[in-house]
């Protein structure tokens, strides 16, 4: 969704100064921060702690119009701390100004655009993931404070603060990062029991990201997920969940059955979370975290996505073969979540990085094919073009004597 440029920051800020809330960090879903875009305004609190609205009930399902979302995977665009000499910033050209340009429309036109956001956006805050003397590579990320308007330009409109990265430097730069995103009117879940809740054309939506990472909701955690889910689902008529999960590498591509562990760490089983999630009220699932892309299945009429892959990472980043596509997954979905159908936009990422549309469509089939092998009848439908549908049901077998 398009965000108003300036003057929504400076609207945000007005609003969060009148409240004599400028410098305090708030739980989200109670910030009254309420961007005058006329298809998403945060609920005031108030609104929130009431009953379900009646309205719901009085409009039929199908009559509602659909629900567009744009989802990318992992999101990072420049690191302003280089290790270990501080004096080589890998930050993009143009200041990042221009990374995110291809795809920009495509996040603009979307009802929510999604993304991970793999680090904080701070100037401030101290590392000590990199050791001293350096000890070899060492991957600690803080992206420029600045980069946020970026995001907002792009269309961004919820961004994952759950997964390894935004803890990068500390304490200081999450909550820098928070500060940053409440000024830009763009929402933000990740912490534990933190949620986003956007409203689109009357349907209320929340969103929740899981990582397996501290000082995020845990997904190893399934029963305590699937509760925070249920909760949600109770607030809003649509629950997004996000989560940073499993394996990493061009080895991984599959999705397993039962638990992953990566570097000796449980990253979760991740087909387990999502269906908990699913059953719990979720109709959207949105995995990254492998920077690679998985597999797309068809759980009970709701989309699960297993990894976007990496969509902007600039600098230090592997993008060979695999590691190097990407795609925006545009989704429509019926407001109780059900997948309508949706389209893959492929893209590739070349060193040092930022995402280019890639009109071969590689990504296309790669999902096509991993989609098919790990959820066989489950996949669903897609088309060379990257077209997204249900697959049409069986023909139903006749017999003639
Ligand atoms: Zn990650």
């Amino acid at each position: 969704m398009r965000l108003p440029p300036t003057s929504l920051a400076a609207l945000a800020f007005a609003a969060l100064a009148a409240l004599g809330a400028v410098g305090c960090v708030h739980a989200q879903s109670r910030t009254p921060l309420a961007p005058p875009a006329p298809a998403q305004a945060a609920e005031p609190a108030a609104r929130q702690a009431e009953a379900p609205a009646p309205s719901v009930a009085a409009a039929p399902a199908e009559a509602a119009p659909p629900i567009t979302f744009a989802a990318v995977g992992d999101v990072m665009l420049g690191n302003a701390y280089a290790y270990p000499d501080p004096s080589k910033a890998l930050l993009p050209p143009d200041d990042g100004a221009t990374l995110l340009a291809e795809f920009s429309p495509v996040l603009e036109a979307a009802d929510v655009a999604f993304g991970n956001l793999e680090g904080p956006l701070s100037d401030e805050g101290t590392t000590r993931k990199c050791k001293w003397p350096p000890t070899g590579v060492c991957y600690a990320f803080r992206v420029p404070e600045r980069y946020g308007a970026h995001l907002a330009r792009a269309g961004f409109d919820v961004l994952s603060l759950a997964n390894n990265h935004v803890g990068d430097f500390g304490d200081v730069a999450r909550v820098r990062t928070r500060a940053v995103l409440d000024g830009l009117g763009i929402r933000y879940a990740g912490a534990p029991g933190e949620v986003a809740l956007l409203e689109v054309r009357g349907t209320r939506i929340g969103v929740a990201a899981f990582s397996v990472s501290a000082g995020t909701n845990d997904l190893r955690d399934v029963e305590g997920a699937a509760r925070l889910v249920a909760e949600l689902r109770a607030r809003a008529d649509l629950v997004v969940v996000s989560f940073h999960g499993g394996a990493e590498g061009a080895a991984y591509q599959r999705v397993p059955h039962g638990e992953e562990v990566f570097l000796s760490e449980s990253r979760g089983d991740v087909r387990r979370f999502a269906h908990a999630v699913v059953d719990a009220g979720a109709g959207l699932v949105l995995g990254h975290g492998p920077h690679v892309v998985r597999g797309l299945e068809l759980y009970r009429g709701k989309l699960i996505a297993y990894s976007l892959g990496n969509f902007a990472t600039y600098g230090g980043f592997n993008l060979n073969g695999p590691n190097g596509l990407t795609l925006v997954l545009e989704v429509q979905v019926a407001p109780d979540g059900t997948f309508l159908g949706g389209t893959i936009h492929p893209g590739k990422q070349l060193r040092p990085g930022g995402p280019r549309v890639d009109p071969a469509g590689e990504v296309i089939q790669i999902l096509r094919q991993l989609s098919a092998e790990d959820f066989g009848a489950a996949a669903p439908e897609i088309g060379a073009d990257g077209t997204i549908r249900v697959p049409a049901p069986a023909p139903a077998l006749t017999s003639r004597r």
